[in-house]
């Protein structure tokens, strides 16, 4: 039998338009009262690593079913979609997968996101997550077409350690040179995102401290996370962000930092010689729901409201049937207005979503709605 993590007779809801209409006004709230201002569209469920934190390979192989093109958004399908957010409020868009980089003329794409504007009339601030693995090759056509700025994953400079947790025996020296790529490409300031697992890549944590100090290259450590129901997480596989930052503060002496903007999901410190900054994502051992501003677009235009959610929002029979702009605009809004979602502060008080055995609905996957 064909493999699907995702099964999509059970996370769809197709949605009507609304018989109420919710105007874009520009700022759109949930039921918490957090505003809707950035949203990570997912360009397509494939990726060429198999890190085992996210697409393990004994789920993912070669009889997994990945979503068929024509289930895909088309380009001009997400452009509409990134107008009638941004007129909800959105100001940032950032693309993402399974590895981004992989779908054909993504260029194409980027061009019309980068023509887009919110009420007060500026650009987006469009960014991208990618592995690494095709910068090189492509961080001059992707500045060209109107890309700010890139996220690269990376987990350890060590080559060994590094092939070991792509698990597809992916050489690091081409990572780093996709990175070199983007900075001269004027894609920065570039993030470089590190998950920290214990007991796989811990010790990498110093050496991707000190290989990126001085750099203008803005590392962050992020906690493992229990996304999807694929990865076999445990607890005593995170290591929480106090200690990535002792352990560095040991070597490289920090101080806090005021964070950039609200919102921001990472703490920022600073090395007190003035040589940089690094930051920490902590979504296990410090919750920060009470600020979660953002929504992600499936590849194929489920709308989920929380990286931990079971189920989507299906946009896409709207997108294709005869629903104007403001009838989506007016969906998206009372979906937005009904979001009362907070995984993470509940974590500790929910049970363990497994899937099909114990009857909880099974969690979404990180690369089918991106990072
Ligand atoms: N393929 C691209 C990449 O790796 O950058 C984009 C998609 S990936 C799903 C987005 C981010 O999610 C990456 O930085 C990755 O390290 C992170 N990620 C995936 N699974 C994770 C997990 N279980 N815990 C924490 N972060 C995770
Ligand atoms: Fe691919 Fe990114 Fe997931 Fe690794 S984290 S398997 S690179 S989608
Ligand atoms: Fe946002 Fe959900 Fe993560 Fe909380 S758990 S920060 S609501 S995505």
């Amino acid at each position: 039998m064909r493999k699907q993590v995702i099964d999509v007779s059970r996370i769809g809801r197709p949605l009507a338009a609304p018989s109420e209409a919710v105007p874009a006004t520009g700022r759109l709230l949930d039921r918490l009262e957090r505003p809707l201002t950035d949203l990570r569209i997912s360009v397509t469920d494939r990726c060429n690593f198999r890190c085992s934190y996210c697409m393990p390979k004994e789920v993912f192989d070669k009889d997994y079913q990945y979503l068929p093109h024509s289930a895909l958004l088309s380009f001009e399908e997400i452009a509409r979609l990134a107008r009638i957010f941004a007129s909800h409020g959105v100001n940032k868009i950032r693309l993402t997968g399974g590895e981004p980089l992989l779908r054909k003329n993504l260029e194409l794409l980027i061009e019309q996101l980068a023509e887009i504007r919110t009420p007060d009339g500026l650009p987006l601030d469009l960014t991208l997550t990618t592995n690494g693995s095709l910068l090189a090759r492509k961080a001059a056509a992707l500045k060209a077409a109107g890309l700010k700025r890139v996220t690269v994953s990376l987990d350890g400079l060590d080559d060994v350690v590094f092939r070991s947790m792509n698990d597809v025996d992916f050489p690091v020296a081409q990572v780093l040179a996709g990175i070199t790529a983007a900075q001269d490409a004027g894609l920065g300031p570039i993030k470089v995102n590190m998950v920290v697992k214990r007991g796989t890549n811990d010790q990498e944590i110093v050496p991707m401290a000190r290989h990126f100090r001085d750099t203008g290259v803005v590392l962050r450590f992020i906690e493992y996370m229990d996304v999807g129901a694929t990865n076999g997480w445990r607890m005593d596989e995170v290591l929480p962000s106090a200690e990535v930052i002792r352990k560095i503060a040991e070597v490289f002496p920090l101080k806090p930092l005021e964070a950039a903007s609200a919102g921001e999901t990472a703490q920022r410190w600073a090395y007190e010689d003035g040589r940089g900054e690094i930051g920490v994502i902590s979504s296990v051992t410090q919750a920060f729901c009470s600020d979660c501003s953002r929504a992600r677009l499936s590849t194929e235009g489920r709308l989920y409201l929380c990286l931990f959610a079971s189920a989507g929002h299906d946009l896409r029979p709207l997108l294709r049937g005869d629903a104007d702009d403001s009838a989506i605009a007016s969906a998206v809004g009372h979906i937005w207005q009904g979001r009362a979602d907070r995984y993470s502060e509940l974590r500790a008080l929910l049970p363990a979503a497994s899937g099909e055995a114990d009857g909880t609905p099974r969690r979404v996957e990180m690369s089918y709605i991106g990072g």
